[in-house]
């Protein structure tokens, strides 16, 4: 299928020709047509799969239309996301996506400057795409005017009631007019996100990118079992003699993430770390720089790296397993994208057999234990406490799980 069937206006289709872009992924083929006729969509897809091109495409068609353009603190299509990277993101794509058509689009959230949002805000804004808490501040301050949204997304609406935000959630949405299109996107149909979706919109077209799909992208995961005091010598030694070009590495707590770093650093790594503790610019910069190639290691903490979209993302290590078994799903996610196949390597030491053994009943498999020569563990790990399957699958982003292709 093509872009050109889906009911786009020329300036996008011409935008999305200089993108690169081919056809539309399986998320873009159902939900685009069904956002163009109206119609409120709730769409379970991980980030990867073309998520944010699948609403912002249609907004940017449907604000297109020259009937109305209000000036002031007016806004018309608001994006709702958990995390500040994933805001910057989303504008970002609005951007890029609608660079030939005259809309204008901001991101707001915290840690930023409120009095250069308000200027913006005050010039008039088209789509304003907001993390939960700086949107209610400027709300309240009066620097938003809601009644004329038409149409209000949430983008990984789990992950926001995950952190605590359904509240404000809630508030905004009674905020809105009653007449407005839903698009609520989610990694998996929650019971939280269910009751959520049903109270707030209408009759919505459900969407699951599913298990048949072509473009599926595959994840080989496995774990290298390693005592925890060597794991820093791990990663150094992986990087160097594996030749690694860029990895993004998840630690369990901020300091672990500093700690890290600097080692990283000390061993002539270029390396930067996000997490809570740093200012929005750091972040910003760091992501940029990991973006641009001017650092080889990317080291976070789950809520910083939530939903950040990492091109050619060909190694996600787990240097500490996460403590929710679900994380683990959102984490290796971040790999093998546009159709290339990545590597999911989680360094485990014996006391996090626990940890490990939640993910396999999660997944429903044994991962594969390779321990690296000269980094033996003093104790050996536990395969399993259940029986889980005992065939390696490889892990798809969009649906779940596949055999392992023979090769
Ligand atoms: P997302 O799932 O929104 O995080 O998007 C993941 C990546 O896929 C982004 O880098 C997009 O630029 C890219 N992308 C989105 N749609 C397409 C498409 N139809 N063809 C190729 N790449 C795409």
């Amino acid at each position: 299928m093509s872009f050109d069937k889906l009911g786009l206006n020329e300036p996008i289709l011409k935008a999305l020709k200089q993108k690169g872009y081919k056809e539309p992924s399986p998320i873009q083929a159902k939900a685009i047509p069904a956002i163009l006729e109206k119609r409120d969509v709730m769409a379970a897809a991980q980030t990867g799969t073309g998520k944010t091109a699948s609403f912002i495409l249609p907004i940017l068609h449907m604000l297109s239309n020259p009937k109305h353009k209000f000036k002031g603190h007016v806004i018309r299509a608001l994006v709702v996301t958990p995390t500040r990277e994933l805001a910057a993101q989303v504008r970002e794509s609005a951007v890029t996506y609608g660079r030939n058509l005259n809309l204008k689009s901001t991101a707001i959230y915290g840690g930023t400057s409120v009095r250069n949002q308000k200027k913006v805000l005050r010039q008039g804004v088209d789509i304003l795409v907001a993390t939960p808490g700086r949107l209610l501040d400027l709300y309240n301050q009066k620097s938003i005017d809601f009644s004329k949204v038409e149409v209000l997304v949430l983008d990984e609406a789990d992950q926001m009631l995950d952190m605590g935000f359904i509240n404000d959630i809630k508030k905004i949405m009674r905020l809105l007019p009653d007449r407005r299109q839903n698009l609520m996107f989610t990694a998996t149909f929650s019971d939280p996100f269910r009751a959520l979706a049903n109270k707030f919109s209408y009759n919505p077209l459900e969407i699951s990118v599913t298990r048949d799909n072509e473009t599926a992208e595959n994840i080989e995961h496995y774990i290298h079992p390693v005592d925890t005091s060597r794991k820093s010598e791990l990663l150094i030694h992986l990087i160097k003699t594996e030749k690694w070009k860029q990895a993004l590495v998840f630690t369990r707590t901020k300091h672990g993430a500093n700690r890290l770093t600097k080692k990283l650093i000390q061993a002539h790594i270029t390396a930067v770390a996000i997490h809570g503790n740093k200012t929005q610019n750091y972040r910003t910069r760091a992501l940029d720089d990991f973006k641009k190639n001017r650092v080889k290691i990317l080291v976070a903490t789950d809520v910083a790296a939530r939903g950040i979209d990492i091109k050619n993302m060909n190694q996600v290590i787990n240097f500490d397993l996460p403590t929710v078994a679900k994380d683990y799903v959102h984490r290796i996610g971040r790999t093998g994208r546009a159709g290339e196949s990545g590597k999911a390597i989680s360094f485990v030491s014996s006391e996090q057999f626990e940890l490990l053994d939640d993910i396999q009943k999660l997944l429903k498999q044994t991962l594969a234990q390779h321990i690296v020569d000269g980094f033996e563990p003093s104790s050996p790990i536990a395969k399993s406490t259940s029986k889980v399957g005992k065939k390696q699958r490889r892990f798809n982003k969009q649906s779940g799980y596949k055999k392992k292709k023979r090769r």
